[in-house]
Parts: structure tokens; C-alpha cells; sequence
């Protein structure tokens, strides 16, 4: 799943979001997009003790699991950004960015849902850290359509942070696994974002 969904947002990041937003508003995107690139990196690893997708094998304190969900807060809320400026722009490129978010939501409750057990929480406080990156998720919908600015450059921010995600979050977990099916599987995902693509533009 955290190949698949790689293979998918990179493709969406890379043909959809990062186009759209260079159309739009030109060096401003470019620029837009490295700082959502960089703030990733600032919110979920340099202010960060410990924080990396896949499953927690290890034993963490609580408060790198605060923090880790605190950091995450960030890159789900522009998912949300993501999905709304897409719909905004037209519904076609909505739904595809909403098919890639949506891909890679489960590795990332997987993701904060394991730190948590790791720390030594409850099975239901777990499931809320979950449920609070989807809640960041639907903020950031809500407040692309409120708030002027976000809904204007919110696709070039959404651009770098889905980048980000893809390369630096899920890719890493994969990278060094000989596994055919692993590795068969990014390669499947780039592959399941032309057949998403092809099918979206044949009924739009
Ligand atoms: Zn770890
Ligand atoms: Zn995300």
C-alpha cells in the first residue's frame, strides 16, 4: 500500500499538481512549492525527535509520539488544501488528487496509530491520533474555500508537501526492499494514476 500510494501521488505531484500551479501563477509556484517541500521537512523530521511511515517496531517515548502527530498536523492539512483547490480548479483534477490523498491515508494512520502504541498508549487513544490527521485533512478543505490566499496558492503549497510525501515519506520505506512485489507495486502505482487519469477524462 505505501508503494502504490507512492507510485500514485508522485504521478499526481509531478503531471497534475506542479503543471497547474506553474500555469497558474508561474516562479511564485516554483517558489511555493519549495517552501511546502521544506516545511514538511521542518514540522515532521528537524522539529521531530523520531518520525517515519511503516510500521513503529521499537519502543518511543510519549512525547515523540505528540510530537510526531503534532508534526503530521501540517502535511494533513494541505492534503485537505490539496483536494479543495483541485475541485476548485476543475473536478477532474479533484478527483484524481482526492484518489492519491486518499491512497496514502492509510499508511499514515497506520504510521501515527503505531508510534502511539509503541509509546505505551491505548489502543483508543491510537485510533484518535488517527482520526485527528483526517480531522487536519477536512480542516484543510474547509479552509481553502474561507481563506483567499490558501485558495489561490494552495495547489502550488499542495504541490511540494504531495512531492515531499511521496519521495521522501513513502519511498524511503520501500527503497531498500528486494521484494518484487514491493518494487512492482510503485511501479504499479504510477501505472493505476494513468488508468485513473484515462478513466476521469473519458467521462468528464
Ligand atoms: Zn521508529
Ligand atoms: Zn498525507
Amino acid at each position: 500500500m505505501i508503494a502504490l500510494s507512492a507510485g500514485f501521488m508522485v504521478s499526481v505531484a509531478l503531471l497534475d499538481l506542479a503543471p497547474e500551479a506553474i500555469g497558474q501563477h508561474g516562479a511564485t509556484a516554483a517558489m511555493l512549492m519549495l517552501a511546502g517541500f521544506l516545511l514538511v521537512h521542518l514540522t515532521q523530521h528537524t522539529l521531530v525527535p523520531h518520525f517515519h511511515f511503516g510500521e513503529e517496531v521499537h519502543e518511543v517515548t510519549g512525547a515523540v509520539s505528540i510530537s510526531a502527530l503534532a508534526g503530521m498536523l501540517l502535511h494533513t492539512f494541505i492534503d485537505g488544501v490539496a483536494i479543495a483547490s483541485g475541485f476548485e480548479i476543475r473536478p477532474a483534477l479533484g478527483l484524481i488528487v482526492f484518489i492519491a490523498i486518499l491512497l496514502h491515508k492509510f499508511p499514515e494512520g497506520l504510521a501515527i496509530s503505531s508510534i502511539f502504541l509503541a509509546a505505551g498508549s491505548s489502543r483508543q487513544r491510537a485510533m484518535l491520533a488517527g482520526a485527528l490527521l483526517g480531522v487536519a485533512t477536512i480542516a484543510g478543505a474547509l479552509f481553502t474555500d474561507l481563506v483567499a490566499p490558501l485558495g489561490e496558492y494552495g495547489i502550488a503549497l499542495a504541490a511540494g508537501v504531495s512531492l515531499y510525501v511521496a519521495a521522501s515519506n513513502l519511498i524511503p520505506e520501500f527503497q531498500a526492499k528486494r521484494d518484487w512485489k514491493v518494487q512492482g507495486s510503485f511501479f504499479a502505482g504510477s501505472g493505476l494514476y494513468f488508468l485513473a487519469r484515462n478513466l476521469i477524462s473519458m467521462v468528464s
